[in-house]
């Protein structure tokens, strides 16, 4: 019999109605003869709340106990839809992270999956059972409960489907697929009917929320195919795919943005061999992941560094920022917590000069300034003033997809 994993997002389950519409279409599932196995996200809204309550007692909360609160998210909804199937009379079982086993490294907060003991999903399957597992968690060596960071089910889902060796991976979410941009900030967005995986990696890290970048990561390591879709309609979503040379590809297939981090500059570091290093490793100690860096040298032997860091993290970064810079005699540190990230994304770019001249065109045409520049083979991206974000998106995602034809 196939087995499918179906993958529902916090808005897909925000209600008890809702959780029982899931229900209904789990139990369509099953009865075209599939065996499914379904992963939960908390209700939404849910895991900030949780977060919330763990912030009122400390500014940052001890990252196990934190841990075990954002778990409890996950385990009200999987006991509630397991419910929704008993009450349609259906045989179902609820299973959390550590019950399956869902072994993750001890990485608090962004924990990565180290392998998955399937041996009770496969004996509730043959029993007949639809599973329910909850995503987002697991536990490590020592039986500590560990989440796998923000949108973290998206891989819980994946990486079970890869263990099982599922025939598809089917991704509920509140929008029909991937869209050209975020489709409730852009009203001319597209569904994509498919998207290269290179592609969809990029789009995650750079902004679009839809799939967490490590599911992504997981599809294309083990071939699971991914179909994202809505949970509200029954329309064809978009599938993930294997980059295929004889496809005609886009220049640009998607435009992102990300306004969760923050820029920091220090100003006048000496220009000394050892002087980055000497800056970055007590953020990298502290676990801040930094995005983008530039450096800027000056006449008078000094530079200036610049460099993001995630918004959540920044008050932290400062803090170790500022004692370097008082070490190695920079003259200050400024922080800008308002900017905002906004990248072009699409294969076709490897093979097309002149995107980025295009871009930064169609930005200064709009009077927007760039303060920061990074790319990749496949991808721009601009670090600007974050009140020209959704404007910024809007004329990119008109020139390069609207019109591409007209470039
Ligand atoms: P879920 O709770 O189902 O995991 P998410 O909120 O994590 O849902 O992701 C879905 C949201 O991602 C959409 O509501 C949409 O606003 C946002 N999004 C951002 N960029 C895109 C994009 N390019 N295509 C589709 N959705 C996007
Ligand atoms: N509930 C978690 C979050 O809000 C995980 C998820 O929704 O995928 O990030
Ligand atoms: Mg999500």
């Amino acid at each position: 019999m196939p087995l499918i994993v179906q993958k529902y997002g916090g808005t897909s389950v925000g209600t008890v109605e809702r959780i029982s519409e899931v229900a209904k279409r789990v139990l369509v599932t099953k009865q075209g003869g599939n065996q499914v196995v379904v992963v939960v996200s908390a209700m939404a809204g849910e895991t900030n709340k949780l977060l919330a309550l763990a912030h009122q007692l400390s500014e940052m909360p001890d990252e196990r106990e934190r841990d075990v609160l954002l778990a409890a998210g996950e385990q009200v909804s999987t006991a509630l839809l397991t419910l929704a199937l008993k009450s349609l009379g259906e045989r179902a079982r609820s299973f959390l992270g550590h019950q399956v086993r869902i072994e993750t490294d001890s990485s608090y907060g962004r924990a990565r999956i180290k392998s998955i003991d399937s041996n009770r999903i496969l004996r509730a399957l043959k029993d007949g059972e639809i599973v329910v597992v909850a995503g987002f968690q697991g536990v490590d060596e020592e039986d500590n409960i560990t989440t796998l960071g923000r949108g973290g089910s998206d891989t819980s889902a994946v990486a079970i489907a890869a263990a099982l060796n599922a025939e598809v991976c089917e991704i509920y979410t509140d929008v029909e697929g991937v869209f050209t941009t975020d489709p409730n900030i852009c009203p001319t967005a597209k569904k994509l009917d498919r998207i290269f995986h290179e592609e969809m990696i990029e789009m995650a890290s750079t902004g679009a929320r839809v799939l967490q970048i490590r599911s992504v990561e997981l599809a294309m390591k083990f071939s699971v195919p991914v179909h994202i879709r809505s949970s509200f309609s029954e329309a064809p979503g978009t599938w993930l795919v294997e980059e295929d040379q004889a496809m005609d590809s886009v220049l640009v297939s998607g435009v992102t943005y990300d306004k969760n981090e923050a820029k920091i500059t220090l100003l006048k570091v000496p220009d000394r061999p050892g002087l980055a290093a000497q800056i970055f490793s007590p953020i990298a100690e502290a676990n801040i992941v930094v995005d983008m860096i530039i450096q800027n040298a000056s006449e008078d032997g000094t530079t200036d560094l610049t460099f993001t860091v995630p918004k959540a993290d920044y008050k932290k970064a400062i803090a170790l920022v500022e004692k370097t810079a008082s070490v190695i005699q920079a003259k200050g540190v400024t922080v800008d917590p308002n900017i905002a990230k906004v990248s072009i994304v699409g294969v076709g770019m490897r093979t097309h000069a002149g995107v980025a001249a295009k871009m930064f065109q169609l930005l200064a045409r709009e009077g927007v300034n760039i303060e920061m520049i990074s790319t990749s083979e496949i991808k721009i991206s601009v670090v600007i003033d974050e009140k020209y974000t959704e404007l910024a998106v809007r004329v990119l995602h008109d020139a390069f997809i609207e019109n591409q034809g007209n470039l």
